[in-house]
Formats: structure tokens, sequence, C-alpha cells
């Protein structure tokens, strides 16, 4: 029998590494039951302006001004669907930047489409004003999909700097009617109106319903009951209900009284959910920075032990 050649050598060689390359490759792409799941990711958890906030002399604030680990980035929220691979982003906020890179977590994108598509929920600063970043100043994106009701969608075509960013086609606007749910590639997103100062746009929160959950998110509004639905209701109907805790009691805003607070404060979700054996469906976000719910221990253990959450960057919750 003549030995093998160097030819056939190479080609057996060859075939040997083709195989266990294809074995590598079927194993890396083996879908193990975690890379398939969609999910939501939390990627900030505070009021507009951040921690620490313009002007606040408070620990909380010094201490993050001295040390950048403990900044809080502005609440925004993740929809990550690791199956397709598709990333959206809930509330464009000042820290986009950084929101987008934990979003993409290394995944390669087009540079100039960072994100398969940004939903709004207002024209506050703190849930927008990332927007600025697409524009040629900084990115240049090319054409990212926003989602917004007609009324905010209007509110950007026609003032600037937002106006240039839909001129110049760096981003794409896509109205989104509340109570029409839509698709976001796996996801069924519906946008709910709700009470707030509305002065640029109408306010919406959203439910978001993926292949194996569900949940509420509604960062800003008004006292529930000027809410047009009933948010018992709201939060039975999905697995899990971030909402907003923008102030943990009246004490945080001396000389007002709570009815005058434009906010519900934590105790009036958590009891209302509570009394309705909802609590442990409930997840505080949103918070500004005199809310106690960011340094006290005590307070945020009084919060887990009625079995609701306190949100921190990195939650994530099936879809
Ligand atoms: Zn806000
Ligand atoms: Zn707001």
């Amino acid at each position: 029998m003549r030995p093998a050649s160097c030819y056939e050598a190479g080609v057996i060689v060859r075939a040997t590494l083709l195989l266990v390359g294809l074995a590598a490759t079927v194993a890396v792409a083996a879908p193990t039951p975690a890379a398939t799941g969609a999910h939501a990711l939390v990627l900030g958890v505070a009021q507009d302006g951040g921690v620490p906030h313009i002007g606040c002399r408070q620990e909380l604030c010094a201490t993050a001004r001295r040390d950048p680990a403990r900044r809080v980035a502005v609440a925004s929220l993740g929809l990550v669907d690791e199956a397709t691979g598709e990333r959206f982003l809930i509330d464009a906020t000042p820290d986009l930047e950084s929101q987008l890179e934990r979003l993409n977590a290394g995944r390669e994108t087009e540079r100039r489409r960072p994100v398969d598509g940004v939903l709004l929920t207002h024209a506050h600063v703190g849930h927008y004003a990332g927007l600025m970043l697409f524009g040629r100043e900084a990115l240049g994106a090319d054409r990212v999909a926003v989602h917004a009701t007609p009324g905010m969608a209007a509110f950007l075509r026609a003032n600037g700097p937002w106006s240039q960013l839909v001129e110049q086609r760096q981003v794409e606007l896509h109205e989104r009617p509340p109570g029409e749910e839509f698709a976001l590639g796996r996801f069924r997103v519906t946008p709910l109106k709700v009470p707030h100062r509305d002065e640029f746009s109408d306010t919406v929160g959203y439910r978001v319903r993926g292949p194996r959950g569900s949940l509420l998110y509604v960062p800003d509004v008004d006292k529930w009951e000027k809410w047009e639905r009933r948010l018992e209701d709201e939060v039975r109907a999905v697995d899990v209900a971030l909402l907003d805790a923008t102030f943990f009691d009246a004490q945080e805003i001396p000389g007002r009284a709570i009815a005058d607070i434009p906010h519900p404060l934590v105790g009036e979700t958590l009891d209302r959910l509570a009394a309705a054996g909802l609590a442990s469906r409930l997840v505080l976000v949103h918070f500004n920075h005199t809310n106690r719910l960011l340094w006290d221990a005590g307070a945020v253990r009084a919060v887990e032990a009625s079995g609701a959450r306190v949100a921190r960057s990195g939650d994530r919750f099936p879809l």
C-alpha cells in the first residue's frame, strides 16, 4: 500500500479541519435556553436629571461626583431578543451612548444604526433628549426607527433640532397611536396613554409581550386615580410592572401637600398593589435624586419585605 501523498494528506487534514470547524460552528450555534430568550434589560433607574443631579449638594450626589461608579443612569429599558439578535430601546436618555453600549454588549451592529428601534414615552428631557446623539454632530445615524405617538411625532417634526433629524433621515418616525398594538420582531407592543404634564407631547407607558413573558413600563405618570385605566387591572395583565417611583414620600418635597405632588408616591403604589395581592409584580423605577431607595438599605429592605422590588441597572426580566 502506498503512503498517502502530501496532496492526499493535505486533503485529509483540510477535510478534518473542515469537519472540526463545522462541529465547532454547530456547537456555537446550538441555542442554549438562555441564549434563545427574549428579555428586558434595565439600563438606568434615575429620574430625568440622573445622579449626580445638577446643583445637588446632598451626599448621594457628592459621592457620585467623586466616584463615577456611583453614578445612576437615567431610566431606560432595553428589549433584547437573543434568537433574532434584535435590540430595542425604550426612551432615549442623556445617557444614550453608554446605554447603547450596554444594550449591545459587544454585538456587531451597523455603525450608523446601533439599535433596531427606539420607543419614546414623552417629550421630557430624560426620555428623548438622547436623540440629539443621532444627529450629524455625533453619530450621523442612518434611519434609526423611532416609535412614538402621533402627538410626539408631530412635536419632533415641527421643532428643531429634532426636525433636522427627521429631514436628514437620521431617524425614521413610526406613529404608534395609544391603545394600538404593533409588532417589533417577536415583541408585541402597546402604547398606553397615561396622565402627566403634557407640555409638548402626550405621554405613554408601554405594555410589552414576548414569547415567554410580559411587562408594563410606566416611568412617569400622575396620580393613579387620574388614569383612565385601573392600575390593578393593568398590573394583573402582565408578569411584571416597572412603575414610576420618582418620590418615596412627601418629606422629600417640603412645603407641598401629598395631593400636590404630581406622581404616585412609593407607598401609594405599594399599598394599592399589596391590597390586590399584586405586590410581587411591582418593580419600582425612575427615582428622583431625593428618593431614599437610592441609598437607604433599610428602606429597600422594607419594600422587598412586601414582595416588591427596587430596580437596578442590569436587572433582567424574561419576555
Ligand atoms: Zn421622567
Ligand atoms: Zn416626564
